[in-house]
């Protein structure tokens, strides 16, 4: 009998061997990769007893010409209901209210950890000479800093009055023509990101967590979400974690916890990949850190993305790349960022096995040079499939693994 996933009263999840998941295809490419994915991961799922009983729900453009509207309430309202979901790429309507509905999701149900893995697969084409190196689980604020961000146009009414009051409380002058923006960062926001983090490299046995932020900058947004990083190390994790202040650098066998520049950071993730481990930061930085990491490790056609929040036990994992919408219909472009999206939305459930499956024969399958066209066109040899072939092919070689 299909179940629904449920809350218990620590904040886990309670997950049954068939629980009911919503998904949304997507848009554009939506139709080919989400049935690749679905296929993967039924059969996967299939190999430990357990089901999915997939309920298809509508966003985006397949909602719009339905109904109306680009997020329907009811969808809104499943996702609420149904705790956990999974969606394809949504194109962003132009002048549809939204500034985007994947960012409108995320704030209605204050998905507030943006939680992106970095892993390279042997064989996937990289700009790098040691992407086996990199193997990262970035922690973006979803919520605050620019997400909640409030901005007044150079010239009008309320820039006025903001550089007035500027001019009255810090005593300093700003260009008439300017636009000013506002990003607020809190500490509640900050220690609930940065308590996912520690809990995350605890519970995966992590070496080190690295506090990410402009603070020698902006003191009392990005240098203060440091400093409550640290905080919350000796208040809540120090049986487990230490600060590097606290340890001289050395923190024995605790969790490391260091933090390094938004900027020297950007070189030292391809520099030094080894460094780093678990990486917490907010919202613009790990906007700009995502990308650039999954660029490392064969781009947005294999990078896969969750936004959760661990005290509700909400989360809607998704494909991270967009629509591409010149592929659409084509059966053509890589399914694997929403495939492992799927895997990481596996892992949440604590269906762990099915999701080792799902990436031992994709390993498998990719070494073996069986890949979709964005990586055939970089690899020698490689023998080009369609995006459904290639889930077949990853199906086909579901328990085997990489020696
Ligand atoms: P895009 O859809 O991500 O596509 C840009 C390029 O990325 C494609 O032309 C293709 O490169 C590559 N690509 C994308 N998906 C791929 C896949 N599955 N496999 C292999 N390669 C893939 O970006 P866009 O064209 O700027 O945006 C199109 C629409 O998507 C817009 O409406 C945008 O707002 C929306 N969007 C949605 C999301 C989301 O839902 N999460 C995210 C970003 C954008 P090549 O041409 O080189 O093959």
């Amino acid at each position: 009998m299909p179940e629904k996933i449920t809350l218990n009263p620590d904040s886990t999840l309670n997950v049954s061997d068939t629980p009911i998941i919503p998904f949304v295809e997507g848009d554009g490419t939506g139709v080919d990769i989400w049935p690749a994915a679905k296929h993967v991961l039924d059969a996967a799922a299939a190999r430990h007893g357990k089901t999915v009983e997939w309920q298809e729900v509508l966003a985006g453009e397949k909602a719009f010409n339905e109904t109306g509207s680009w997020l329907p309430d009811e969808t809104v309202e499943t996702f609420r209901d149904y705790l956990i979901g999974i969606k394809g790429p949504l194109t962003t309507p132009v002048g549809g209210g939204f500034r985007s509905l994947n960012v409108a999701l995320r704030q209605l149900l204050d998905l507030y950890v943006c939680l992106r893995p970095v892993r390279w697969f042997q064989g996937v084409p990289s700009p790098v000479k040691h992407p086996e190196l990199v193997d990262m689980v970035i922690f973006r604020e979803n919520t605050e800093d620019i997400y909640a961000g409030i901005e007044a146009e150079a010239g009008s009414d309320i820039a006025d009055k903001l550089r007035a009051t500027i001019k009255e409380l810090f005593d300093r002058d700003i260009r008439e023509d300017s636009g000013i923006g506002i990003k607020p960062v809190s500490r509640t926001g900050s220690h609930r990101l940065q308590r996912a983090a520690l809990n995350y490299a605890v519970s995966h046995n992590r070496e080190s967590v690295t506090w990410v932020h402009k603070g020698n900058i902006m003191k009392f947004t990005e240098g203060a979400f440091q400093n409550w990083g640290y905080e919350l190390v000796r208040e809540e994790f120090s049986d487990a974690a230490v600060g590097w202040d606290d340890c001289g650098g050395d923190p024995g066998d605790k969790i490391l916890v260091k933090d390094a520049i938004a900027d020297i950071a950007l070189q030292q993730v391809l520099t030094r990949p080894a460094e780093f481990d678990v990486i917490a930061t907010m919202n613009l930085n790990g906007d700009y850190l995502s990308d650039a990491l999954a660029a490392q490790v064969g781009g947005i056609g294999i990078a896969p993305g969750g936004n959760i929040n661990y005290v509700t036990g909400h989360g809607i994992f998704e494909a991270t790349h967009g629509t591409a919408p010149k592929y659409a219909g084509q059966d053509k472009v890589n399914p694997s960022s929403v495939l492992l999206s799927g895997v990481m939305m596996y892992e949440h459930l604590g269906w762990q096995e099915a999701a080792d499956d799902i990436i031992g024969a994709m390993e498998v399958t990719i070494a073996e040079k069986i890949v979709t066209y964005d990586f055939a066109r970089l690899m020698d040899g490689a023998t080009q499939v369609a995006c459904s072939e290639f889930a077949s092919a990853i199906v086909d070689r579901l328990g085997q693994r990489l020696n």
